[in-house]
């Protein structure tokens, strides 16, 4: 029996190894004796160990270990949740526990034992092995404060992590009649952090809650995802990336599909959602550890498709419940964007639309059929009495500033305001009067939504440096040309600045 184990070390453990010698390490394999696994009714018959820097700060053994069993009716438990013990004559080195077991032992002293942190690493969190797990009780290894929020690790988790485009789970901690939100999970090498708003103690037993609804739609999508990229896969399209949204999901695809190939597509794809094909997990017992990814998986969809991933999966196609492809969109180079959505979101998404349609029905009185030709027909009507408008503003503002030319004179301030019309009006009159005698002040809006000003002529600067007393809301400058914006009107400026250039 091959049994496979792996675990988080210290930098002080790692340094103290080091410092000892990896020869005083690999001697290990000589003192069979001294090896203790779950009772003494089996021997350890080789021994074979990896030590690698994951990261600048963590470390990562991984053992390989060659077991026989005297007795092998109890072999078995083995793989269960006993916890594995090594030490040499001077002291315990590690503690650790199979990756396979359901759950991870925390290790009392023994001896000279010195506590290392056994933790389940991506790829064999609780929530990757059962991904229907709800809750778990654990316990808090370390807590550390970042700016205003800390972030928490435990033995083992059932909150997901971001990662293979899944984002993460949000969740509860429970301490006694303590509640702490778990607004994320993040990923540190191949360590899951609980990010919260509160310390927590270490060597805390928690009580863990993932946030079920979230999660099961997280699963639905990225469930369909798998299933969509299959299909796909089949037709000599490979999915280059994908993203999952609020609502909208899309899979990013070399080419555009054809409107056959999307309908054939959608038709295979849920049919092979009714057929309910099983979907389960595979770790290969020759497992790698990847250093970024952690312990691998394969996820098979019946015999369908096998694909590497780290994410929480339905265990059945029909869980998916269904798959929608909507619009595509351009991607890079001549990539191309399959927006979809899968699962329950097509009942929400499905009522969202439909709430959109009634309500632009009610509004243009016409059926949901013929929405579409009827809005067409508003945008371009809207166009054409959106250029009529500004034609007519345009002669009505040289015919306005026509009028105001005659009052106009050397060394006189004339003020206009209107508060129906825009800056282009007010431009549209300076074109008109910029050659004219005098100063002249143009407003335009009224009240708390503002407007625009425009000061020119022969006293400009100091004309707006008056107008900017008067009107506390105005900003602006220009030499020659005074243009500004009045952010609101104050009660009584208006008639202040009428008052004081009459
Ligand atoms: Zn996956």
């Amino acid at each position: 029996m091959v049994l496979t184990f792996g675990v988080y070390v210290g930098t002080s453990t790692v340094t103290g190894l080091l410092e000892a010698g990896l020869s005083t390490v690999v001697e290990l394999k000589k003192l069979d004796s001294e090896f203790l696994v779950a009772g003494e009714d089996r021997i350890c018959e080789s021994i074979s160990w990896e030590l690698r820097n994951v990261s600048s700060c963590d470390w990562f053994c991984w053992w390989t270990l060659l077991i026989s069993d005297k007795t092998p009716s109890t072999s078995m438990s083995l793989n269960g949740s006993s916890p594995l013990l090594l030490k040499n004559s001077d002291s315990v080195l590690f503690g650790f526990a199979s990756l396979s077991t359901d759950k991870f032992e925390t290790f009392e002293t023994f001896d000279t034992f010195e506590k290392s942190a056994a933790m389940s690493i991506i790829g064999a969190l609780a929530c990757q092995k059962d991904s229907y797990l709800r809750s778990l009780a654990t316990k808090v290894v370390s807590c550390n404060q970042q700016g205003n929020r800390y972030q928490v690790e435990l033995e083992d988790t059932v909150l997901f992590p971001e990662g293979g485009g899944q984002p993460s789970d949000t969740g509860r901690i429970l301490v006694g009649e303590q509640s702490l939100d778990v607004e994320s999970v993040i990923r540190s090498g191949l360590k899951a952090l609980h990010i919260v708003d509160k310390p927590l103690e270490l060597g805390t037993t928690v009580n863990l809650n993932v946030n079920w609804e979230k999660r099961f739609d997280h699963m639905q999508q990225h469930t369909g995802q798998h299933l969509l990229s299959a299909i796909l896969d089949k037709r000599d399209l490979p999915t280059l990336g994908w993203n999952m949204g609020e609502m909208i999901n899309y899979v990013e695809l070399p080419r555009k599909l054809t409107d056959s190939e999307k309908v054939e597509v959608a038709n295979e794809v849920n049919s092979k959602i009714t057929a309910n094909l099983p979907i389960t997990v595979e770790v290969p017992p020759d497992r790698e550890v990847d250093s970024v990814k952690g312990v691998m998986r394969i996820i098979h969809i019946g015999d369908l498709d096998a694909n590497a991933c780290c994410g929480t999966h339905l265990k059945s196609a029909g869980q998916i419940k269904g798959i929608v492809l909507l619009n595509q969109v351009s991607g890079k180079g001549s990539n191309s964007r399959l927006n979809f959505i899968a699962g329950d979101r097509i009942f929400r998404y499905t009522e969202s639309s439909h709430e959109i349609l009634r309500s632009l029905s009610s509004s243009t009185s016409v059926q949901a059929e013929q929405l579409v030709d009827k809005v067409n027909a508003l945008v371009v009507s809207s166009k054409k009495l959106q250029s009529r408008e500004s034609a007519l503003l345009k002669e009505l503002a040289t015919r306005t500033a026509e009028e105001l030319k005659q009052t106009l004179s050397e060394g006189k301030t004339v003020v206009f305001h209107r508060p129906d019309v825009g800056l282009d009006f007010l431009n549209q009159m300076f074109k008109e009067l910029k050659d004219s005698p005098g100063t002249v002040v143009l407003l335009s809006g009224e009240g708390k939504d503002g407007g625009a000003a425009i000061v020119f002529g022969e006293n400009t600067t100091e004309v707006s440096a008056k107008l900017k007393e008067l009107l506390t809301g105005l900003k602006g400058g220009g030499k020659g040309k005074f243009q500004g914006k009045v952010a609101s009107y104050g009660k009584g400026e208006l008639e202040k600045v009428k008052q004081q250039w009459t």
